[in-house]
């Protein structure tokens, strides 16, 4: 499989921490409140070298009772998607959340949890160094391209975050709701394939809100 050509983007490049020093700094995390209705901490699943790192929201209950993130009905549809649409098996890439804890009744992330959790992210994806990073629904997007522009004008269009190409989506609980939004999260896995056979042109002009057009 062709490795991207992006600009200014050292693939492989030495990691200065490894995810395992990454955990072992989060230990037996109190920083926010969801510690203490948590069973298990999600740290993250899969290949420390991958080249995609997908990020969802937070883990829900099965994930909070496995300790794994995506094991649930919508982790098996991210799989399909990774294997029939993008190519890549699930062990070649890396999943992780925003939050490390569950959310009690899987209720939206408050702000004061995001901020303190996403560090750990920040580092993981530091640590892995992807070429791409797949953002599932609107807390992940909004987490990594630092916007408040909704996932439905997001996704389907290849954006950058510093130096990595970010590739926003809908996540698949809400694609299991809305079966309507299946065909899109079909293309946007078909449009992750072609960018890591380098099928599809990453290095076009960026436009005002951070994409490219390297999608539709
Ligand atoms: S959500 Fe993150 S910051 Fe909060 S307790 Fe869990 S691991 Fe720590």
């Amino acid at each position: 499989m062709p490795m991207l050509k992006i600009p200014g983007h050292e693939h492989q490049r030495a990691r200065e921490v490894t995810l395992q020093e990454i955990r072992d700094v989060l230990g037996d995390c109190h920083l926010c409140g969801l510690s203490r209705t948590r069973t298990n901490i999600v740290f993250g699943v899969g290949d420390p070298h991958a080249r995609v790192v997908l990020v969802g929201e937070a883990p829900g209950a099965n994930e909070d009772l496995q300790g794994e993130p995506f094991v649930g009905a919508a982790g098996q549809l991210l799989n399909r998607m990774l294997v029939e649409h993008a190519g890549v098996a699930r062990k070649d890439v890396y999943i992780a959340n925003v939050l490390k804890c569950r959310p009690p009744g899987n209720r939206a992330p408050a702000p004061d949890e995001t901020m303190a959790c996403s560090p750990f992210l920040r580092e993981q994806i530091r640590s892995i160094w992807p070429d791409v990073i797949v953002t599932m629904g609107n807390p992940a997007t909004h987490f990594v391209l630092q916007t408040e522009v909704g996932i439905t004008r997001l996704r389907g269009h290849v954006h950058r975050a510093g130096h990595f190409i970010v590739l926003p989506t809908y996540h698949p609980a809400a694609v299991l709701r809305d079966s309507l939004k299946l065909p899109d999260l079909e293309y946007d896995f078909d449009l992750l394939g072609k960018l890591l056979r380098g099928e599809t042109d990453v290095e076009g002009p960026t436009t005002g809100d951070g994409t490219t057009n390297g999608g539709h």
